[in-house]
Formats: C-alpha cells, sequence, structure tokens
C-alpha cells in the first residue's frame, strides 16, 4: 500500500499538495488525522482546516485566491472554489531591504568554454547565418543543408551550422513604438556568445530591415562588414546557383576562422544561465523551480550571471522582488518593466490572468498567482542585481531580471540575445523544448513524468517529492550538470535528438 503524502510550502499555509502518483481517494487518513471527504487529485491542492467563504487561500505564505464558498477541512479545493485576488497596484511597493547579508562566495569551480575576443565565453562553437528578412530564408536554409554536407566535415572544431530564421524584416511598421525590441533581438541574438563573435549576414535587398539598420556602424565587431554579407538581389548573381556559392563561399571563410577555437579552462562565473519554465503543474513550484532556485544561487555565489523572466508569471509577486531589489534602480527597472507588460496586455484587451494553460489548470494550478509563487522561486535567494528590458544585451553578473513574455518560445528568443551560453527549463505536463544555438537542461517536477519521458527529460526533481532527495541534493546535481554540459564533456537530451524549437521575436508593434 502506497504512504498517502502530502507538501505544505509554508507553516503558514491552510493547503497543502496531494504527491501521491494518480491522486488519492475520498476517506484517505494521515498519519496526523487529516481525512480525504472527497477525491484529491495528484498535484491538486486540499483544505488543511475549515476555510469559511470569503476566507483567504495561503499557499507559499502567500494569498493565492478567496474561497467562494465554505470549505471543509480534507476537501479538494478545486480551482471553481478559488477566486482570483486582484493584481499588486504598483504603487508604494516594499523598497529594498538594506543590509542584507551578502551570499557566500563559491570558489574553484569552473567549465572548458571558448573565450571570444569582447571576454565572453561560449559553451559550443557554432557558425549562426543572421538573415535580415524572412524573404531569404528558404535559400539559407538550403545553403546550410550544403554547408553542413559538403563544408563542416572539414572543420571538425566547429559544433554546427544554423540559420537565424525569423518571420521579420518586412511588411512591418519599422518605425513604431516597439519596433527597437525585435530589431535589438535580432542584432544581440548575432554576438551570443556561441557564435564566436563574428557575424555572417544574408539580406534580400529590398527589405525594410536593411543590413546597416539591423548592424549600425560599430554595434557588431566585424572587420569588414562587405566581406561578412551576401545580398541575394546583388547584380553579380545570376540564378539561384550564384546565390548559393556566394553564402557558401562566405560561409567557409567564417568556418576557418571558427575552426581555430579551442575550448580553455574559465571560471564558472562565465556563465549565463536562463532559466525558465513550460507546461507548469502544481509540482513546478514543490520540486523542479525550488532545485533550479538553488542552482541559482549556488551559481550567483560563483560569480556567475543567471536570469529569470516570464513577466505575467512574476507579476504577482512584484512586492516580493522590489524587495529583494539591489537598490532603488533596480526595484524601479523592475517595476517600469511591469507597468509596460501591463499596458501592453490592457491594449490588447486581457490581464495576466490570460496567462494559465488547460494544462496548468489540470496539474493543480487554480489560477497566475498560484503559477506565479511557483515561478518565482526559480529566482533562488540572491539580490535582484539588475534588470534587462526585452531583446538587450546582458552586461553584468549576479541574479538578473530579463523582462520578457512568458511564452517559451519568446522567453528563450530573449534570453539568447541577452547572451545566456546554458538554458534551464522546468517541466511538469511536460515538453521536448529545445534551442540549435544553447544547450537546453530540462528539468522535470514528477517522478513519473521523468519515468516517461527518461531520453527527454535530463534531470528528476520528482524525487524531491517522493522524499528520495533534498531539494539541495537536485539543486547540487544541476549545477555540476550545467558545469559538465557547458564543457561539451555531455549532451542534454533536446541536442542528442537535435530537437530545435524555432525562434520566435518578440514584436509589439503593428504589422502592416
Ligand atoms: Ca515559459
Amino acid at each position: 500500500m502506497t504512504i498517502p503524502r502530502i507538501i505544505r510550502m509554508h507553516e503558514n499555509d491552510n493547503v497543502a499538495i496531494v504527491v501521491n502518483a494518480g491522486g488519492l481517494p475520498e476517506g484517505t487518513v494521515f498519519p496526523d488525522g487529516l481525512t480525504l471527504t472527497t477525491r484529491v487529485p495528484e498535484g491538486h491542492k486540499v483544505a488543511l482546516v475549515d476555510i469559511a467563504q470569503g476566507e483567504r487561500i495561503v499557499r507559499y505564505d502567500v494569498t493565492i485566491g478567496f474561497a467562494l464558498q465554505p470549505i471543509a477541512r480534507g476537501t479538494w479545493i478545486e480551482e471553481s472554489l478559488v477566486g482570483m485576488p486582484a493584481a499588486r497596484g504598483l504603487d508604494d511597493l516594499p523598497r529594498p531591504v538594506r543590509d542584507r547579508a551578502p551570499l557566500a562566495p563559491l570558489e574553484g569551480y569552473t567549465f572548458e568554454g571558448f573565450r571570444n575576443p569582447d571576454g565572453s565565453v561560449g559553451t559550443r562553437n557554432i557558425l549562426a547565418i543572421s538573415e535580415t528578412v524572412q524573404c531569404v530564408s528558404g535559400v539559407v536554409a538550403f545553403a546550410v543543408d550544403r554547408i553542413k554536407k559538403e563544408l563542416l566535415p572539414n572543420y571538425p572544431h566547429v559544433d554546427d551550422v544554423i540559420a537565424i530564421e525569423h518571420t521579420y524584416g518586412c511588411g512591418v511598421a519599422i518605425d513604431a513604438p516597439g519596433a527597437e525590441i525585435p530589431i535589438r533581438t535580432l542584432r544581440n541574438i548575432a554576438k551570443n556568445p556561441n557564435f564566436g563573435g563574428r557575424v555572417m549576414l544574408v539580406s534580400l535587398g529590398c527589405e525594410k530591415l536593411q543590413p546597416a539598420r539591423l548592424f549600425p556602424q560599430g554595434s557588431i565587431p566585424i572587420q569588414t562588414q562587405t566581406m561578412d554579407a551576401v545580398c541575394l538581389q546583388d547584380a553579380a548573381h545570376v540564378g539561384f546557383g550564384d546565390m548559393i556559392e556566394s553564402i557558401m563561399r562566405t560561409a567557409e571563410q567564417h568556418l576557418a576562422q571558427l575552426n581555430l577555437r579551442r575550448r580553455e579552462t574559465v571560471p564558472a562565473s562565465e556563465l549565463v544561465v536562463g532559466v525558465q519554465c513550460g507546461g507548469s503543474d502544481a509540482f513546478s513550484g514543490v520540486t523542479a523551480n525550488p532545485a533550479v532556485g538553488y542552482a541559482s544561487d549556488l551559481l550567483v555565489r560563483a560569480g556567475a550571471a543567471v536570469m529569470f523572466s516570464e513577466t505575467t508569471e512574476v507579476r504577482d509577486g512584484i512586492d516580493q522582488l522590489t524587495a529583494r531589489a539591489a537598490d532603488d534602480d533596480v526595484a524601479q527597472a523592475m517595476v517600469r518593466e511591469m507597468a509596460w507588460y501591463d499596458d501592453y496586455l490592457k491594449r490588447g484587451g486581457v490581464d495576466r490572468s490570460a496567462n494559465t494553460t488547460p494544462g496548468n489548470k489540470k496539474g493543480g494550478l487554480a489560477n497566475i498567482t498560484e503559477k506565479a509563487m511557483g515561478s518565482i522561486i526559480k529566482s533562488g535567494t540572491a539580490p535582484i542585481a539588475g534588470v534587462l528590458a526585452p531583446g538587450e544585451k546582458l552586461q553584468q553578473k549576479g541574479l538578473i531580471y530579463a523582462a520578457t513574455p512568458a511564452s517559451d518560445f519568446i522567453c528563450g528568443t530573449l534570453q539568447l540575445a541577452a547572451g545566456m551560453n546554458m538554458h534551464v527549463f522546468t517541466t511538469g505536463r511536460g515538453t521536448p523544448y529545445g534551442l540549435a544555438a544553447v544547450p537546453v537542461v530540462k528539468v522535470a517536477t514528477r517522478d513519473d513524468l521523468a519515468r516517461r519521458w527518461h531520453d527527454l527529460m535530463d534531470i528528476n526533481a520528482g524525487r524531491i517529492a517522493t522524499g528520495d532527495a533534498t531539494i539541495a541534493d537536485v539543486g547540487w546535481e544541476l549545477f555540476h550538470f550545467l558545469l559538465d554540459v557547458a564543457s561539451g564533456r555531455k549532451k542534454t537530451w533536446a541536442e542528442h535528438w537535435k530537437l530545435h524549437n524555432a525562434l520566435t521575436l518578440f514584436n509589439p508593434a503593428p504589422v502592416t
């Protein structure tokens, strides 16, 4: 017989979640005498005390909702019983906490990475071919296929050749407010540390996003821009074959340069780790995200940069976050990004509650407030050292709030632009997400998912729920795994199977 298990996140909570696979039947008696008056599905909440109508429902020591009717002790708190709290206003938020004891430095950890001329460090050695506009994508894809078959085998120190394909570049209101976001995202992706510091570009010729607008003078460290850019409408190209020849000739020069790069031992502080979650369930905030938070603290203590994101999933915790800001400027920058996003959603006629998915709810998350509390835990406990607007490039170490939508593909794309060289992705419902440009480490929230998706999930945080591992155990496991994958000693499952999602730009401006 299985032992019934529940997890309460904080001593002030009046709910806990059922851990047992498949849930627990009505009549289940727990060691402390709590008896289930209804069936409770796996990952869903049970009332630990009688909760009166209108009373607060508390998880993570935070009000995640209000009881819409009386809820007896031992009852399944279905989504329909929970009223959603209003969003916290952005005025009169807590000031940053002063005189916080700094986290103890963590020294002596290294990985083998590719040092770039600008000082950044890559975890992979990839030729990335930038594109100004979607029109060229078919041609570039054709060329990349041939480059991989005919040229790449001659350059054994280069890991891969990829196209930075996207749907932007023309048919857009390129001077509208917000258009700077997709443009700087493309510019900064080209400068990702995994691409070796030089840019190769293919343009069409007549598009709105001209090469000089994508890469203005001085924006990239290229020696001679003409050598690195191929324009398909160039009069010298006679026929498709000429275009492909031009791209392959330019690519070969880049491959020869990249092939000179060698891994060298660098401190763990050179890691730039983007964390996010997708396909979340009630275990995300109990197992995987706390373990990622633990690893995030280890990384920050080692001097690395860690980015957490997903604005609609942290919006409900803004009062925690301003208190954790390193100073008033950082707190104000957080509020600026939340206000911008509130306004963006409002223009679309929705609010933050548009975030949750059917899968989230089936997995036990009643609303965005509950989801947000489980999401923020990924950021660990370090002070927030800085804030990035969407598409900006990271220039500092420590814990950073990189403002992005929660959409997995858009968040990953923007973290790529910020300069991440490792990506950590937690999932409860399960997603095979991957990126071509950086290794994506996937962390499962539940034993069952880790078992069924044994060749897709890299780390099993479900052992925390079953009592077979602690949050610290899994946090350290993830930390060491990141160093191994960054060094090229290990591959993630997404790399092994070459599972790559499309880059997806965040374009808040109109199209024409
Ligand atoms: Ca996400």
